[in-house]
């Protein structure tokens, strides 16, 4: 069913993760999820957590990341469609009561080439300033 875990979604994870050595979950997201570390946490439901970012890029930064540990988005199957939906209505939610009505970007890191960093799967909201294109 749409957003199960299953065995077959985990293993294909575990494989794909693996091509980074060192990178698998958990990560920090994990602790901020389980409350071992702190975070100023903006969002929470039984599927997802929103958070700024330690170190923001923009006036407004936040991180949306699902509760189970997806490590990037090239990890994902057909079963997390309605999880990766959810994401990014909690994105939008989240960028109108943060005030962002002249517009943000929503940015999604994958793997070494996509610069990503924390290998559990988030959106950056990034908002408040005039964003350039191309980004670095
Ligand atoms: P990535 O480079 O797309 O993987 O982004 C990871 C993001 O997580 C970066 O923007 C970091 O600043 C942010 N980050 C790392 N650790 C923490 C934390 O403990 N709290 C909040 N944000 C974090």
């Amino acid at each position: 069913a749409g957003g199960q875990d299953g065995e077959v979604q985990k293993a294909q994870r575990a494989a794909k993760a693996s091509e980074e050595p060192g990178q698998r979950p958990p990560t920090i997201f994990s602790k901020i999820i389980d409350r071992s570390i702190r975070a100023d946490i903006l969002y929470e439901d039984d599927k997802c957590l929103a958070f700024r970012d330690v170190a923001p890029q923009a006036p407004v930064h936040f991180l949306v990341i699902p509760k189970c540990p997806i490590p990037r988005l090239s990890c994902v199957a057909t079963g997390d469609a309605e999880l990766l939906g959810h994401l990014l209505l909690v994105a939008s939610q989240m960028a109108k009561v943060e005030g962002l009505v002249d517009g943000y970007r929503v940015v999604i890191n994958d793997g070494k080439q996509g610069a990503q960093s924390v290998y559990h799967l988030h959106l950056h909201v990034l908002g408040g300033r005039q964003m350039g294109w191309p980004p670095g």
